[in-house]
């Protein structure tokens, strides 16, 4: 068994419009864009992190918008719900905050004995906050956003699946503990995590599988100490039959990703070097930073993206 998984790392999504979705990440919510870079594989495209002031591991949603991507259909093989962890009793402020905003699809209930506000992001996309009472994690603190409500990081992920046996074995391997049952819905919890330490496995066996688009969870990163672990768990998972790439360098962190038996794609990623690694932490973000390999090519890359807002 893996015992190096310290909980997640990122979640990288889909939008389709850049200002848009930054806007919504750093005003609505009161994240901190950590990084302003291009899609690696597709430089025509930005490639936009938003986390807590370094861009902890457990704290940074990240995007490619792509310029009016088609909205994906929700299904199963996906996750279907990222949570992030807000202070015990701020649920009331975001209602008014997002009601206040027009932000969509806006319902309170309680998950595993934790009040929810679940809301749609720009593209549609399934999000939730989760009252805490016990993260200790501290927030980047935003215009508007008290600290007593502010974004801690992730709480977890909702995996919404046909079947979830083989995704729960996975998970097992991976040092999770199966946890308690609510209805549809199982809930798996890492040991010594970063605080985004839940992963919950919904089984919807009649519901159709998920089309990608703008709004849709391209992958899910679990986070990792340091190089030398991140060999041994892809040793580990290569050894039970998990096809699993090279490791790839991502310049804020190196990179493994797999296709897991639900469908949902897994990255595992190291919490070196960080997003301070090319950038001073006060400014990090506001720069357009690109990989080595595109600085020849920055004014034509640069002309192909629209400005953001600071
Ligand atoms: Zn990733």
């Amino acid at each position: 068994m893996i015992k190096d998984i310290k909980g997640l790392h990122h979640v990288t999504s889909m939008a389709s419009d850049a200002r848009q979705n930054n806007r919504f990440f750093t005003d609505t919510l009161g994240l901190r864009r950590v990084k302003q870079t291009v899609n690696f594989d597709d430089p025509s495209v930005y490639h936009l992190y938003y986390g807590d002031e370094t861009g902890s591991a457990g704290t940074v949603m990240t995007y490619f918008p792509f310029p009016n991507m088609m909205l994906g259909r929700p299904g199963v093989g996906e996750v279907g719900e990222t949570q992030f962890s807000v202070p015990k009793g701020s649920l009331k402020f975001w209602q008014d905050r997002f009601t206040a905003q027009g932000v969509d699809g806006l319902e309170l209930d309680a998950v595993f004995g934790a009040n929810r506000l679940r809301f749609m992001g720009p593209d549609g996309d399934g999000l939730a906050l989760i009252e805490s009472s016990d993260d200790k994690r501290a927030p980047w603190v935003a215009d508007g956003i008290p600290d007593d409500a502010a974004i801690r990081g992730f709480a977890g992920a909702r995996f919404n699946l046909n079947d979830t046996a083989a995704t729960e074995e996975l998970l097992g391997f991976m040092g999770y503990q199966r946890a308690e049952k609510e209805g549809d819905v199982t809930r798996f919890i890492i040991p010594n995590g970063n605080g985004a330490n839940t992963i919950d496995l919904a089984a919807l066996p009649k519901t159709p599988f998920a089309r990608q688009g703008a709004g849709s969870v391209h992958h899910i990163a679990f986070a990792v100490e340091n190089r030398e672990r991140q060999l041994e768990v892809r040793k580990a998972l290569m050894d039970t039959g998990y096809q699993v790439t090279p490791v790839i360098d991502r310049d804020y962190f190196w990179a493994i990703y797999f296709r897991t038996p639900g469908g949902v794609l897994f990255e595992v990623a190291t919490n070196e070097p960080g997003f301070n690694r090319d950038e001073d932490t006060a400014h990090l973000g506001e720069a357009l930073k690109l990989p080595t390999r595109y600085e020849d090519y920055r004014d034509q890359i640069q002309a192909n993206l629209v400005p953001l807002a600071a």
